[in-house]
């Protein structure tokens, strides 16, 4: 995590400052929310092209699973329906990773 830390993540578009995986991953998690500098207070909002990723990344793999694999599997849908929530939360942890932020001025 610090190696990727370093290099991949968000930085605030003012200060430079890192935004940690913690506040990206909250954000995404809030449906999201808008991220606050918390060097510059510069507020910055998830750019739709990585809304769309994230739905995408989370969507796709959730689908064929549910569609296709369970079924072929023979799992009940209490089951199908637990491993796809389990599998969105494990793919969520990487999203910080591929997502960009923008700093929206006058927001
Ligand atoms: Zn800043």
């Amino acid at each position: 995590m610090c190696y990727i830390g370093g290099s991949a993540l968000q930085k605030c578009n003012g200060c430079k400052n890192q935004f940690r995986w913690k506040e990206l991953l909250f954000s995404i998690w809030k449906s999201y929310s808008p991220i606050e500098c918390s060097h510059c207070g510069k507020r910055h909002t998830i750019s739709s092209v990585s809304k769309f990723i994230v739905s995408f990344l989370i969507l796709v793999p959730a689908v064929v699973f549910g569609l296709l694999i369970a079924p072929e599997q023979g799992l009940s849908k209490p089951v199908t329906f637990f491993l796809i929530v389990l599998m969105a939360f494990v793919i969520s942890i990487f999203l910080p990773l591929f997502v960009k932020y923008e700093y929206k001025k006058g927001s």
